[in-house]
């Protein structure tokens, strides 16, 4: 048996404790996002009120609002975001991780599990790794250290 098997359960028993549901990873998703402060993607303005989704933003100008998950590399995710941050984090501890093995663990169709991995493995791998993964990445390491 593979040493990976045996250390999945804790990982994800772990991060389950630190990140209980989809409420808390939107929160650190949108914190991460607009670290650096809201701009408007259509009109460039800075100021913004709440949104009618959790943590989204609405442009006090143009009124058009943003989730906490578009033009990140969760939009349009068929799963979860607690369980896409999971995908996320496995693939980053365990790079030879399968999809299978992903698949058993979170019980989670293999198919689902297979697309968002082969996503976010050319999000890690490419060349230009995306920056918010990474800042995401690195605070969940630090909280699961
Ligand atoms: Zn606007």
């Amino acid at each position: 048996m593979s040493k990976i098997k045996n250390d999945i359960r804790p990982v994800l028993k772990k991060f389950k404790i630190l990140y209980p549901g989809e409420e808390v990873c939107l929160e650190l998703l949108s914190r991460k996002k607009w670290e650096k402060g809201f701009v408007c993607k259509k009109c460039g303005n800075t100021n913004y009120c709440k949104g009618k989704k959790p943590f989204s933003r609405r442009c006090t100008k143009c009124k058009s609002e943003e989730s906490a998950t578009s033009n990140t590399l969760f939009h349009n995710c068929r799963i979860p975001l607690h369980e896409a941050l999971e995908i996320t984090l496995l693939n980053c501890i365990f790079p030879d991780i399968s999809s299978y093995e992903i698949s058993r663990n979170l019980e989670r169709r293999h198919m689902t599990c297979y697309h968002f991995q082969k996503k976010i493995k050319s999000c890690i791998e490419g060349k230009e790794q995306d920056k918010l993964l990474k800042e995401l990445l690195s605070e969940i390491n630090k909280k699961m250290a």
